[in-house]
């Protein structure tokens, strides 16, 4: 953490934040100042470089062509590469989970280089696209509840042997690959194909994002309960027959 505030920066809020994912900043935000944190939230377009010394960075999905703009302008930037070298901390939904991959399929059904900063691949699926409700149990080792969700994307990823499935899945597409697996993580770097906003409907994994970039086990209370109302709202939906 640099100076005495936590600095949260979340990507390209003109070409990824799709299905409100700005609610992930703005959560993230929310739980830090209930903890009488100080942050400081740096938007970044798309035309700006991305600063290297922020602590958290958020980055929300895309429709397919403003990805490939997204990538393009992350890759000559380099800066959030340069950040995760520092030890940043990451979270990634749905396209910018693709990108921090280390390919995808761009609109024009080429493969695009990611950033490499999480070991998956992304391809086109070939049947109908992921989209609905998803439930899944987050990896044992991060402790958290249930993941709850929806998803919306024509992508599948694979998951390769440097990164870790966040959750495997008991309703919904996840990565698409039939493996069960939802998203992937390593020390620093998230990807989920979680909207909801993820964060506002999963409270506890902003939690941990602000524990590792605090580098801290536990943060004091914060009031849950109208995540806990939604949580129980979305769960109840999902779980209801089509
Ligand atoms: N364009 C990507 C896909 O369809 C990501 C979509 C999204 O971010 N919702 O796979």
């Amino acid at each position: 953490m640099s100076d005495n505030s936590l600095r949260v920066v979340w990507v390209y809020p003109d070409l990824l934040s799709t299905y409100g994912d700005q609610g992930n900043v703005l959560v993230v935000e929310r739980r830090a100042r209930q903890r009488r944190l100080s942050v400081s939230r740096i938007d970044v377009r798309s035309d700006q470089p991305v600063p290297t010394s922020g602590d958290i960075y958020l980055i929300g999905g895309g429709e397919d062509r403003p990805q490939r703009l997204a990538a393009e302008r992350l890759r000559r930037d380099g800066g959030l590469s340069r950040a995760v070298a520092n030890g940043a901390i990451v979270f990634s939904v749905c396209a910018g989970y693709q990108i921090l991959g280390h390919e995808f399929v761009n609109d024009l059904g080429e493969r695009e280089a990611g950033l490499g900063l999480l070991d998956v691949v992304s391809t086109r699926g070939e049947g109908e696209r992921c989209v609905g409700d998803v439930l899944a149990d987050i990896d044992t080792q991060l402790r958290l509840p249930q993941l709850t969700g929806f998803e919306n994307h024509q992508g599948i990823t694979q998951i390769g042997p440097g990164a870790k499935p966040f959750a495997r899945l008991r309703l919904g597409k996840g990565n698409g690959t039939g493996d069960g697996t939802e998203g992937a993580y390593n020390d620093t770097v998230f990807g989920t194909y979680m909207h909801g906003p993820v964060l506002a409907r999963n409270p506890g994994i902003a939690d941990l994002l602000l524990k590792l970039a605090l580098d801290v086990n536990a943060l004091p209370p914060a009031d849950d309960r109208w995540y806990e109302a939604l949580r129980a709202e979305r769960i109840a939906a999902a779980q209801q027959p089509a």
